[in-house]
C-alpha cells in the first residue's frame, strides 16, 4: 500500500495525527525516497524476526581469504533464512568493515551483505555499527617491497567502478544509508532526523497485526550508537528524541517496544554474567568482557522507566550471545553472524518471535548447522 493511502485509512484520531506528523518528518528528511513504515504479520502465524550482526563484508578485500569469508557469512544467512522463515530481518551493525575497503563506495559490499534477505523476498532494516563508515587503514604491507595490490573492484547491480571511484575516499553513513534505501523497495531503513546527526540510523517502525489492522502489535525501535567516524555514544539528543517520540505514539505504554542498536551500553557490564551463564541470564558463550559505548547520556534511564519496553539487542561483542534482564527489560546480545570480524566462535542468529494471542516475545539462537539453543522467553 503506498505510504499516501495508508495514511488517508489511519486519519482519525489525534495519536495517530501525531504519528504522521512524525513519520511525514522522517520522510521529510530522506529526501525523495518514503518509504513504508510498517510491516505486517501473516494471518494466524507469530512475527519472527532474524538479527544478523557483525557481518563485516569485505574484509581484507584485496586478498583471496576476505571475499570467501563474505561467501560463507552468505551461507549461514541463507542457512537461517531457509531454516526459520523469518518475516523481518534486522541488520545489526558492522555490516561491511569499512577500514579494510580500498574503494570509493562500501554500498558494494554493503549490497552483497543484504542480498540474501532481498533475494527472498524478506524486509529488513539495518542499524550502524563502528566499522562501517570507518576511515580506510592503508595496511603497512602494502609499502613494503610487495607494493599496492591491483585492486579488484566489485561489480553489482550492473554498476562497476573504475578510475577515480575505484580508489579509496570512505563512505559516510548517509551515502551508505541512502544506497539502501534507494535501490532497495525491502528496505525499512531510513536516514532520521537531522537533528539526531552524526547518528544516522534512528527511526521506529510499527508491526501491524493482520486481526486488527490499527493497532500496533509491536514497536521497533533503531538507535545508532556511533563509532567510526565519531565517539561510540547515544547522546542527549537521541534519548531525548526517544522520549518524545515514544510518548507521542505509546502514551500510555500499552504497545510493547523492542529496541535495536549496535553497540552495548554501560548498563550491560552490569548484568554481565561472572564465568559461567547462569540464571537469570540465558545463552551460550561468555568469551569476553563487555565492550560497552564510551559513556552513557541517558537512554538507559528512560528505557528502564518505560515499562514497555521490553528487550535490547546488541551486537559489537562476536563472543558474547547471552540476555540477561535489567530491571523490568532484558538486555540481549545477538549472536555473530558473519565470517568476518575477529572470533571463531559458531555463526549463528538471534531470532525473535512475538506471539499476539496471548502476547509472548520469545527468542532462541538459531546456528549455521541448523542447530538451536538458549530459547528465553522475553514477555
Ligand atoms: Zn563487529
Amino acid at each position: 500500500m503506498p505510504t499516501s493511502s495508508y495514511f488517508t485509512i489511519l486519519s482519525n484520531s489525534c495519536l495517530v495525527l501525531l504519528f504522521q506528523a512524525f513519520f511525514i518528518s522522517i520522510a521529510a528528511s530522506s529526501d525523495r525516497h518514503t518509504p513504508e513504515n510498517h510491516i505486517r504479520t501473516r494471518a494466524g502465524a507469530p512475527f519472527k524476526v532474524a538479527l544478523f550482526a557483525d557481518l563485516h563484508f569485505g574484509e581484507n578485500a584485496w586478498t583471496d581469504w576476505g571475499p570467501k569469508q563474505d561467501v560463507n557469512s552468505i551461507k549461514v544467512m541463507s542457512s537461517v533464512l531457509d531454516t526459520e522463515t523469518p518475516d523481518f530481518v534486522v541488520y545489526l551493525g558492522d555490516v561491511v568493515t569499512a577500514n579494510n575497503i580500498p574503494i570509493a563506495n562500501a554500498s558494494l559490499y554493503w549490497d552483497q551483505a543484504i542480498s540474501p534477505t532481498r533475494s527472498r523476498g524478506i524486509p529488513w532494516a539495518s542499524v550502524f555499527g563502528n566499522h562501517d563508515d570507518a576511515p580506510f587503514e592503508w595496511p603497512m604491507e602494502w609499502f613494503a617491497a610487495s607494493g599496492i595490490p591491483q585492486l579488484v573492484c566489485p561489480v553489482l547491480n550492473s554498476v562497476s567502478l573504475s578510475g577515480e571511484e575505484c580508489s579509496f575516499r570512505g563512505t559516510s553513513r548517509l551515502e551508505l544509508m541512502k544506497n539502501e534505501m534507494d535501490n532497495n523497495v525491502l528496505s525499512l531503513s531510513k536516514s532520521g532526523p537531522q537533528d539526531l546527526w552524526p547518528g544516522i540510523s534512528n527511526y521506529v517502525l510499527q508491526v501491524l497485526s493482520k486481526e486488527k489492522p490499527h493497532t500496533p502489535l509491536v514497536y521497533l525501535y533503531f538507535l545508532d550508537s556511533g563509532g567510526g567516524t565519531y565517539p561510540e555514544v547515544i547522546s542527549t539528543a537521541q534519548a531525548d528524541w526517544f522520549k518524545r517520540i515514544s510518548e507521542e505514539i505509546n502514551p500510555d505504554s500499552r504497545v510493547p517496544e523492542l529496541i535495536f542498536w549496535h553497540i552495548p551500553s554501560k548498563a550491560y557490564k552490569k548484568v554481565a554474567p561472572k564465568f559461567r551463564i547462569h540464571k537469570p541470564c540465558v545463552g551460550s558463550i561468555n568469551k569476553e568482557k563487555v565492550a560497552a559505548q564510551e559513556a552513557e547520556m541517558g537512554i538507559m534511564k528512560i528505557l528502564v522507566k518505560r515499562p514497555s519496553v521490553k528487550a535490547v539487542f546488541v551486537g559489537h561483542n562476536h563472543g558474547l550471545d547471552w540476555c540477561c534482564p535489567y530491571g523490568q527489560l532484558w538486555l540481549c546480545f545477538a549472536r555473530h553472524t558473519g565470517y568476518g570480524g575477529y572470533g571463531n566462535w559458531a555463526r549463528g542468529s538471534r531470532i525473535l518471535e512475538i506471539n499476539e494471542r496471548p502476547f509472548s516475545i520469545s527468542s532462541w539462537i538459531r546456528m549455521e548447522d541448523g542447530s538451536v539453543h538458549s530459547e528465553v522467553i522475553l514477555s
